[in-house]
């Protein structure tokens, strides 16, 4: 498996290759290790993602900050953090699990009892209800719905606090329930004659449990990027619109593949009045997206793909539909992370993949499908910024607290934020196709 330096080194040689543009929110200064970028945001006041890909986005100044860890954490080697994780795991046996998301690098994922999305991971935990601690190595919203999921008696730890997501920031409750006094202040609130509501409210996974819980108080649910176009059937079934936080490209994605015309799914600005739209395009309205996306997947272009058709003939080209709909019109396929395993595992042939998702999931991919071509469809290695805020420094730090008795960075959503999010993610798990 390659490990982060290796990926730095990929990032390196693909900067002095490829052309600027593209290099230009990438960085290498990722080696200088998470805490660097900590100990300077915490001094400046202003929380930022650090470097990779969300590097250039604008972190709220409410995003959580990581105090400093001990030295001799920062200071260990790769080697020491690695036999200090497994000794620390092994002592705590089944007090703790350990949840790796796709997207996480190699060093922390090798510790991980369960390694998935955010959506498998945390009903992952719910087959260990006996664990005392539930050690979330993914971000800030993933670590939020295993505590909504999980009992009150088990501690859900994020080894970095630092490590949020910046599409979900994108949404803040605040600017949502603005956005919804507006909407009723066009549409009213009385149901049409078919009983249908005049809009319902759809978050994404990947939004803090604040919105989730919104829309389990206004009549919404929650989707994942596998159950998108299921959910937005049922809300159809209940509503005149949809209004769809916080990715704008899974929504308008699923909208489209769903029949719904482009005119239709006007893009909410949430720092302009309306949406910075006319009360008559949000009346035509079918699908309203808000303005925010995934850095990550926000790197991949058509440019990509016809290269890619160009440098390997006959190549299967699949991405995640949180890149923007051209890329996912261009490509052969585009689904969740769970589509695109299982698209390279039901390939029988020896096959050439290329993949526009993170590149620590392409990686692991790869390594696993020796038989197949996989490569990554970004030429710029550009990982997650947030992701990588779980250092293994942290994972130690967690888990050896967790051996003396202390339970650090635990993620604890409010009891009646929790009670409003379970009713929208219990409506999710109960639509059906
Ligand atoms: S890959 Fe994108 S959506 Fe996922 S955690 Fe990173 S910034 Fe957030």
């Amino acid at each position: 498996m390659s490990s982060v330096n290796a990926t730095i080194q990929l990032i390196t040689r693909a900067e002095a290759e490829s052309a600027p543009a593209s290099a230009g929110t990438c960085s290498t200064e990722l080696a200088a290790g998470p805490w660097e970028y900590d100990a300077a945001e915490a001094a400046a006041g202003a929380p930022a993602y650090g470097p990779g890909a969300s590097s250039e986005d604008v972190a709220p100044a409410a995003t959580p900050r990581q105090a400093q860890i001990p030295a001799e954490y920062k200071q260990a080697s790769d080697e020491e953090l690695h036999e200090r994780i497994v000794a620390a795991k092994r002592t705590l046996g089944d007090r703790a699990v350990i949840l790796g998301h796709f997207y996480q690098r190699d060093e922390v994922i090798q510790h991980a009892d369960f390694v998935g999305d955010s959506f498998q991971l945390a009903n992952a935990a719910l087959t260990r209800p006996d664990a005392e601690a539930i050690v979330f190595c993914g971000v800030h919203f993933m670590a939020e719905t295993a505590d909504i999921l999980s009992t009150d008696e088990q501690a859900v730890i994020l080894p970095n606090l630092a490590a949020g997501c910046s599409m979900a920031d994108m949404a803040d409750i605040d600017s949502v329930q603005e956005c919804w006094e507006q909407l009723e202040e066009i549409y009213g609130t009385e149901p049409d004659a078919e009983g249908r509501v005049p809009v319902i409210p759809v978050t994404y996974m990947n939004s803090s449990a604040a919105l989730k819980a919104f829309c389990g108080e206004h009549g919404g649910i929650v989707c994942t990027s596998s159950n998108a176009a299921t959910v937005l059937e049922w809300a159809f079934e209940r509503g005149q619109r949809v209004l769809f936080f916080p990715d704008q490209h899974l929504g308008r994605n699923t909208a489209k593949a769903m029949g719904v015309p482009l005119e239709n799914m006007p893009l909410w600005n949430p720092r302009k009045d309306l949406g910075g739209n006319s009360e008559q395009t949000l009346e035509d309205a079918r699908v309203i997206l808000w303005q925010g996306f995934c850095s990550v997947h926000k790197r991949f272009t058509v440019a990509q793909i016809e290269q890619a058709r160009i440098d390997h003939p006959g190549v299967t080209v699949i991405v995640h539909p949180e890149c923007p709909m051209e890329v996912v019109d261009a490509a052969d396929s585009a689904g969740s992370t769970d589509h695109i395993r299982k698209a390279v595992a039901a390939a029988a042939e020896p096959t050439t993949f290329a993949i526009g998702t993170e590149i620590n999931m392409v990686n692991r991919l790869a390594a696993e499908y020796p038989q197949h071509t996989i490569f990554c469809l970004d030429p710029v290695i550009c990982p997650c910024s947030t992701m990588y805020r779980i250092h293994p420094a942290y994972l130690a730090w967690v888990l050896e607290e967790l051996v003396e008795g202390r339970v650090v960075n635990r993620i604890v959503v409010d009891q009646d934020v929790q009670v409003g999010a379970r009713v929208a993610l219990d409506r999710m798990l109960a639509a059906r196709p």
